[in-house]
């Protein structure tokens, strides 16, 4: 078979196994079947397949050809985010060829990446059993809702390399930093009464006034004093994005609930930062006979920065052609720069096209990929 069927071949036996992650149970699925999959192309090549099983019949693949302390990860995600499928013009599980377009849900985000780098490592060879150092092709769950794959890899400690390359889509240009999210929520204990006297009751309203106002202040102190010029939107954002609190004009505000995300640059602290917000905010429920409760809503995601000086940033740079730059999701690569690795995002397809109905991975992107994945291989694995 040639090449490019191949790939063609896998890229639709990937798609068709549906794999989406979400934090709503009611679409979360297993994304074993994926792993499997990888696993059974990945072995015949020589990889030794160890599956992480996680909880939810998810799963993480580790598979390694060679040993040694340096060597590189070759990281992807194998969940996709849930679909619309009366917003495609196809069914998203079936790899529809045109328009010198791959079509498919997952073709760029990020499922395309695998048969990428499995085309790397076959083009590589008698070449291939004789690298000095690991090769480790990394296939992770729950990146799209929880990361719960990522925090499973990092606690366990595995796996190490020297280097490690996550293939999210990012038209091949290196991606060595990306700011961290966490979302909280303030939700203020009141008490109820009657509106014609205050006296009867705390207003939690008339909290939740003061608790914004804090908190933009606290933003507003955050973006003074923390800039980085690498990305598009230089200062950490601080969002309230929504809010619920009482039920009628005439009865005193009993309960109060905002939620807000942050997203810090990096050499910020998410622990810290959530140690400050509580500092600044419940103080004001105590003066106000309001008691505040403060609650992380998701996992958090560290800022990540791998410096421009790494020796992976300038094997990629010089690789491709392409300076290395900032992005404005955030990914998986906090949780293995974690593990020791010097970590970058880099991979074929663009994040234009991921979520989206019909997204689709195009034709001319494919062949530069696996070149160039092919050289990182060559040279990394042979230091
Ligand atoms: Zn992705």
């Amino acid at each position: 078979m040639t090449n490019s069927k191949r790939f063609i071949q896998r890229l639709s036996q990937l798609v068709a196994l549906p794999s989406i992650s979400c934090t709503s149970a009611e679409w979360d699925m297993s994304n074993r079947a994926v792993i499997d999959q990888l696993a059974s192309w990945l072995e015949p090549l020589g990889f030794s397949c160890e599956i992480q099983e996680l909880p939810d019949n998810k799963a993480n693949l580790i598979a390694t050809l060679g040993s040694g302390s340096g060597g590189l990860v070759l990281s992807g995600h194998t969940d996709t985010v849930p679909c619309n499928p009366e917003r495609w013009d196809q069914d998203p599980f079936t790899l529809r060829d045109s328009n010198n377009r791959f079509y498919g849900l997952g073709a760029t985000d990020m499922k395309g990446f695998f048969p990428v780098a499995l085309a790397a490592i076959e083009n590589l060879g008698e070449q291939l059993q004789k690298l000095k150092q690991p090769l480790i092709i990394l296939a992770t769950a729950d990146e799209e809702s929880s990361m719960s794959g990522a925090r499973a890899l990092a606690e366990a400690g595995k796996p190490k390399a020297r280097y490690a390359v996550i293939g999210e889509p990012t038209g091949m240009r290196p991606i060595r930093m990306h700011k961290g999210i966490t979302m909280a929520s303030v939700r203020i204990q009141g008490l109820a009464g009657h509106s014609s006297n205050p006296a009867l009751g705390h207003n939690a309203l008339e909290t939740m006034h003061e608790v914004l106002g804090e908190l933009l202040a606290f933003r507003g102190e955050l973006q003074k004093q923390h800039q980085h010029t690498g990305f598009e939107v230089q200062v950490p954002t601080l969002n309230p994005g929504y809010i619920h609190g009482g039920d009628n004009p005439n009865r005193i505000c009993g309960h109060c609930e905002m939620h807000f995300d942050l997203r810090p640059l990096p050499g910020m602290h998410i622990d810290e930062l959530h140690k400050q917000l509580a500092d600044r905010l419940l103080p004001i429920g105590h003066r106000c006979n309001t008691p505040i409760t403060l609650t992380r809503l998701i996992g958090d995601i560290e800022p990540f920065e791998e410096p421009a000086t790494s020796a992976l940033v300038q094997i990629a740079e010089k690789l491709t052609g392409n300076p290395s730059e900032s992005a404005a999701f955030a990914t998986e690569a906090p949780f293995l720069q974690a593990l020791g690795m010097q970590t970058i995002v880099m991979g074929p397809g663009s994040i234009n096209q991921a979520h989206q109905p019909n997204e689709y991975i195009e034709h001319s992107e494919i062949q530069p990929a696996i070149d160039a994945i092919q050289a990182l291989i060559l040279r990394c694995c042979n230091e």
